[in-house]
């Protein structure tokens, strides 16, 4: 099944299609602007599916024929560009995907819809490729056009499509979600809808993730002990750090979010708002062990050590002045 109602937050991308469908205002081309992750294929999926369904009505009925062939993914009039080169879609994607099939007329429904994803990856001849096709599209055309990053597209482009920015999902809403569908227990749900910012799919993989569980699991051991390491465990946790470089992201924030929760616990000793509610009697000690400043100390540490990494400072130098600073700052 895919309805509207399947897609989690978003209101201003669903009810702007549902208003066109029922004022039959469809335009000729779309842009879904958001993270990797969050959907943009989903929503697309429903917008095509809603548009070639064969009964009335702004949702699809998913129950005719079009409709079940959108769900099966072979209805012959919603066509997905694919590409060879995994890092580039190119002109002669564009040309014969696109370009050479558009003045085809649809096999069944009154509409053919062309769903291209990750459209950033469009070279610039590619995206010229497409712009004729966008100044003159056949009557019956849709071109759902889906991307991370809108600024990769030339601005001649973005003009003539009507661009829909997907919006971080509300924590409260992930967290139903993943209870509902991915049948996580309430307390993982929370943490993993606290670090999907918003990103539903990214919610999704985290919460099913052993990888992100372990991550997790060690982020807390190491925060459990710090004020009691040395200088060399500090560097033996560096060399075991370098295992997981590439999710050092989700390390951080995991104890941004720690930290955050000692800051919390210290200023309203209230442990019903914590994430690591679970955890409430290390958070209380971090707190207590803590002034004020020293956890917003350690929280500054935490964004500084993330813009070195994504700067390329060197990764052993990055951490090892970070967990210095979280432990001179962590004992009273
Ligand atoms: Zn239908």
């Amino acid at each position: 099944m895919a309805n509207f109602t399947d897609i989690i937050g978003q209101k201003m991308i669903v009810d702007h299609m549902k208003s066109v469908i029922e004022k039959d205002q469809v335009s000729h081309a779309y842009i879904i602007s958001g993270e990797r992750y969050a959907g943009k294929e989903f929503i697309a999926n429903v917008f095509a599916m809603a548009l070639l369904c064969e009964e009335e009505g702004v949702e699809p009925c998913n129950e005719c024929h079009s409709c079940k062939q959108a769900l099966g993914r072979n209805n012959p009039d919603i066509i997905y560009l694919t590409h060879e080169k995994p890092n580039v879609i190119s002109v002669d994607d564009i040309r014969e995907q696109v370009s050479g099939t558009i003045s085809v007329k649809p096999y069944a429904a009154k509409r053919k819809i062309y769903i291209i994803s990750e459209a950033e990856k469009m070279n610039n001849n590619a995206q010229n490729a497409l712009l004729k096709t966008l100044e003159e599209p056949p009557e019956y055309a849709v071109i759902i056009i889906l991307t991370t990053n809108v600024d990769a597209l030339l601005p001649t482009i973005l003009s003539r499509c009507v661009v829909l920015n997907m919006k971080p999902v509300e924590d409260s809403l992930v967290k139903e979600f993943l209870m509902k569908y991915v049948q996580v227990p309430d307390y993982k749900a929370e943490v993993c809808a606290a670090f999907a910012r918003g990103n539903i799919g990214k919610a999704k993989i985290l919460a099913s993730s052993e990888e992100f569980d372990k991550i997790k699991t060690e982020a807390i051991a190491l925060l459990k002990h710090i004020d009691e390491m040395n200088i060399n465990d500090i560097s033996k946790t560096i060399k075991q750090m370098n295992e997981y470089k590439l999710e050092i992201n989700d390390f951080l924030d995991i104890l941004a979010i720690w930290y955050r929760d000692a800051l919390m616990f210290k200023a309203t000793a209230d442990a019903n708002n914590l994430i690591f509610r679970d955890e409430i009697r290390f958070i209380k000690q971090t707190a207590s062990r803590s002034t004020y400043e020293g956890l917003e100390i350690i929280l500054k540490a935490l964004d500084k050590a993330k813009s070195r990494l994504s700067a390329n400072v060197s990764f052993d130098l990055t951490m090892e002045l970070l967990l210095l600073t979280i432990k001179e700052n962590s004992n009273l």
